[in-house]
């Protein structure tokens, strides 16, 4: 082989090095400095194959001088692909506009999810809007709390039931607003009362729900609170009309004989003694006969305010019958009832028998039958006095 021939040789197998070895070397090979074409030629490529590679690693920040075609290519495609970055950021920053032109097959692939996003964004906005439209005008208050039980929502409902605006909740905790201590728990229902701006009180029903651990705002929890401040009152009337009598507010004789069942339990657990005091209105029917319906109410009102003065917060008293009064006296020996009995003769024109509970008898219906009895004695040895069930036993002997 000739001198020259093995030359050109060495200087091919240097390009083609550039081509298959990935450590060939930017600068031109020893045997090819001689040769000024071949060592530029070698260098020219060096720096395209640079480019290239830099660009494949996702490198975009070189700047390219070289000309001709291969570098020209290199250089648009860098331009292309700094310019596909820029507009994937404004993607990123909510703007669904950009649109790709230069990338064939992946442009229309980018342009579709672009338009998608733009969709789905559209969509869910929509949506947002609609459950913050119905959070918003419902009469139920929708809220949400973090993890501390502080509001971080409050829809504007709130004035209506509280008083507060939803600016005055926000951050503030709703133990300051309720009686509710600790954050609720989940899938509860509960009811509370609530604090309003004007220092009145309403009660509310309210259903928590658990929210998704990552909501964004650091709200845990999202509760639906309902006024039933009306219904309470509903409530609270029925059990007072269920529990009283509507004449003197003594309270009424079903209500009173389960009491007595309750407080007879109590006193047998305690071994404590219990009388039951019954007194009726002396010669009554003159009263109305003489004065009227409404003067013998108003008698019957006022038994009822004396009663209520005389008698101790633990004894109950009732209206058990038309001008009949009941009284149980706890930790009361029928020697003590009687007592009570002649301090209420002192104010009241009436009769009063006394018995008192022993642990033999089982109903409270004996145990009124029995001071009954007694009641029937003092009417009978002529009224305006105190018997106590003794003296019928002695009589029923
Ligand atoms: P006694 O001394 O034997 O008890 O005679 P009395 O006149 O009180 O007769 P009694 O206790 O048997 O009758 C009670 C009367 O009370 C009968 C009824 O006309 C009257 N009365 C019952 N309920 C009411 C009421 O709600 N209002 C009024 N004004 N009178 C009533
Ligand atoms: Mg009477």
């Amino acid at each position: 082989m000739s001198a020259p021939d093995s030359r050109l040789d060495s200087a091919v197998a240097a390009l083609q090095r550039l081509l298959t070895d990935p450590q060939a070397s930017a600068l031109p090979p020893e045997e090819l400095q001689g040769h000024a074409a071949f060592a530029a030629l070698y260098r020219e490529l060096a720096a395209i194959r640079g480019h290239l590679i830099r660009i494949c690693r996702g490198d975009l920040s070189q700047t390219i001088r070289e000309r001709g075609v291969l570098s020209g290519h290199l250089k648009s495609l860098q331009a292309k692909l700094r310019h596909l970055t820029r507009q994937t950021q404004r993607i990123a920053a909510g703007d669904f506009t950009q649109r790709v032109e230069f990338l064939g097959e992946f442009s229309a692939a980018f342009n579709a999810m672009a338009e998608a996003l733009a969709r789905t964004t559209a969509e869910l906005e929509r949506s947002e809007a609609q459950y913050r439209l119905l959070a918003e005008h419902v009469a139920d208050v929708i809220v949400t709390l973090d993890r501390a039980g502080r509001f971080v929502y409050v829809s504007p409902s709130v004035c209506r039931l509280t008083g507060h605006t939803p600016d005055q909740l926000v951050g503030r905790p709703l133990a300051e607003v309720t009686d509710v201590g600790a954050a609720p728990r989940p899938d509860t229902v509960i009811e509370l009362v609530i604090r309003c701006r004007d220092g009145s009180a309403r009660w509310a029903e309210m259903s928590t729900a658990a929210l998704p651990a990552d909501s964004g705002d650091g709200a845990v929890r999202i509760c639906v609170l309902r006024d039933i401040t009306e219904r309470k009152r509903l409530e609270a009337n029925l059990q007072q009309m269920a529990t009283t009598d509507e004449l003197t507010g003594a309270f009424n004789r079903r209500f009173f004989v389960q009491l007595c069942q309750r407080e007879l339990v109590e006193a047998a657990r305690r071994s404590s003694p219990t009388s039951l005091l019954l007194m009726d209105i002396d010669h009554f029917k003159r009263i109305n006969d003489r004065f009227g319906h409404a003067a013998g109410d108003e008698v019957l009102r006022q038994v009822a305010v004396t009663g209520r003065q005389i008698l101790r917060a633990e004894d109950s008293f009732a209206r058990i019958g038309g001008d009949e009064f009941a009284v149980l006296l706890p930790g009361t020996t029928a020697a003590q009832a009687v007592r009570v009995g002649e301090e209420l003769a002192v104010q009241l024109t009436a009769s009063f028998g006394v018995a008192q509970w022993r642990p033999e008898h089982t109903s409270v219906e004996g145990l009124l039958h029995r001071a009954d009895c007694a009641l029937y004695a003092a009417k009978r040895a002529g009224r305006n006095r105190v018997e106590s069930d003794a003296s019928c036993e002695e009589k029923e002997e």
